[in-house]
């Protein structure tokens, strides 16, 4: 048993409460979390549970502030390595940055570097609980398995499925991603603290056969996510309609094959129309908001005001390689600064909401019920945020008003060289080790 002495910063309401109050943080300053096998067993005034508990182990983590760990509803493992490339549009993207990269992984080291540098780039970011797009083979996303397993991440991720639109190297055919994802399904699913998701890459790049198998794959065991792109880009969606001249819109072929549920996540929905938010809020469905991603492929501003009128929820993805890969709290400054561009329409994302957006949001949208705050019950999978000293951010955080204000100045300011401590499961998992000292 171990006592984590902080200012504990969380949000642990759910959708209806954050969009109707601005302000749903939970502060607690000197608080005490007792974690006991990993979870948060008991939480209070440090004063408290001190007296009552003086001889167990503390661990002091009072400078800065101690928040839930971040859920990253969107990422792609195979992309770490394009990271920080400059914006350009969606199709020169995938044409000159992703499927390349994704290509390199038949050599299976280049799939090792790759899963390790994922996983240890999310984690450092703060990032505990992620839904993952695997590589387009089998045995590459189940390198990154193995390197989230081993580094702590908890991860729902399956082999990213194309039967067209992408290169040779990366299209399996229907009959190949059933029999593979059976396998792996078999294998992995609920083990380790690793989950399966059934992964169409986007409508673009899958046959009705191949979604089809899809289908087939999330109906094979319970508590199997279903994750994939839409509407994101204005050529993305003329492409659909062509493919699928049937369908009344891109949403609709992904619900014409049953892939639109309360276990699915759709990255992006940029640009959809009001039908294709009455399809995802009326099954349940969740959307993954990337705004660092949007802003860099110029795809547009995510209009969160319509996907709430609709009653569509959202989450954040850090979309990494296309987002700009600081994790959460980069995806939580960019929601606020597309919010804010986004005129009338834009909603207002006050610290606390961001919070809420980074953590407990992602928790629902995976079904993810110990995770997503610091509150009795949950799994200990926390972010200690502690400036260097002397930073600008130590600075600022010194003459903060209010624990609101110093929320605002972390989402805004602070960079993974800020993040002192990773806890998953109660166990910490940055820094490692493995890393040099000195944090
Ligand atoms: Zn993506």
């Amino acid at each position: 048993m171990t006592i984590y002495r902080a200012t504990v910063l969380d949000t642990p309401v759910d959708e209806r409460a954050v969009w109707e109050r601005p302000d749903v943080l939970r502060v607690e300053s000197d608080a005490a979390i007792v974690v006991r096998d990993g979870r948060v067993a008991e939480r209070g005034p440090w004063t408290d549970i001190r007296a009552r508990r003086p001889r167990e182990d503390v661990v002091d983590l009072r400078e800065g502030v101690l928040l839930p760990g971040f859920v990253d509803a969107h990422a792609h493992a195979a992309q770490v390595h394009v990271l920080g490339r400059p914006g350009m549009p969606l199709p020169q993207w995938l044409e000159e940055c992703a499927l390349p990269e994704e290509e390199r992984h038949v050599d299976v080291r280049a799939a090792h570097a790759a899963a390790h540098d994922a996983v240890a780039t999310m984690l450092a970011a703060g990032t505990t609980t992620a839904l993952v797009f695997g590589s387009h083979l089998a045995a590459a996303t189940e390198a990154f398995l193995d390197a989230a397993v081993a580094g702590g991440l908890r991860v729902t991720a399956g082999p990213t499925l194309a039967d067209r639109g992408v290169p040779p190297t990366l299209r399996v055919t229907p009959a190949q991603a059933l029999a593979e994802g059976r396998d792996l399904l078999g294998r992995r699913h609920g083990r380790d603290g690793v989950r399966y998701a059934v992964v169409p890459r986007f409508a673009p790049a899958c046959t009705d056969d191949m979604l089809a198998v899809c289908a087939e794959l999330q109906g094979l065991a319970p508590g199997v996510w279903t994750t994939t792109h839409v509407n994101e880009a204005p050529d993305e969606i003329a492409q659909v309609r062509e493919l699928f001249p049937g369908d009344p819109h891109y949403v609709g072929v992904y619900d014409r094959h049953g892939l639109v549920h309360e276990r699915s996540v759709f990255a992006h929905s940029v640009h959809p129309g009001r039908a294709e938010l009455d399809v995802l809020a009326a099954r349940g469905a969740r959307v993954a908001h990337c705004p660092t991603s949007n802003v860099r492929l110029g795809s547009g501003l995510f209009p969160l005001r319509r996907h709430l009128d609709a009653g569509v929820r959202a989450a954040l993805g850090s979309d990494i390689g296309a987002g700009a890969g600081l994790g959460l709290l980069a995806e939580a400054r960019e929601a606020a600064a597309v919010q804010q561009l986004s005129s009338d329409d834009g909603v207002t994302l006050t610290p606390a909401r961001l919070l809420w957006l980074a953590t407990r949001a992602g928790a629902l949208a995976l079904g993810e019920e110990e995770v997503g705050d610091l509150s009795v019950g949950r799994s200990f999978d926390a972010v200690w945020v502690r400036p260097a000293e002397g930073s600008l951010l130590a600075r600022l955080l010194a003459h903060a008003d209010d624990a609101t204000d110093a929320l605002g100045r972390v989402v805004t300011l602070a960079g993974a060289a800020d993040i002192a401590g990773v806890w998953t499961r109660g166990a910490r998992v940055v820094p490692t080790c493995a890393e040099p000292p000195g944090r």
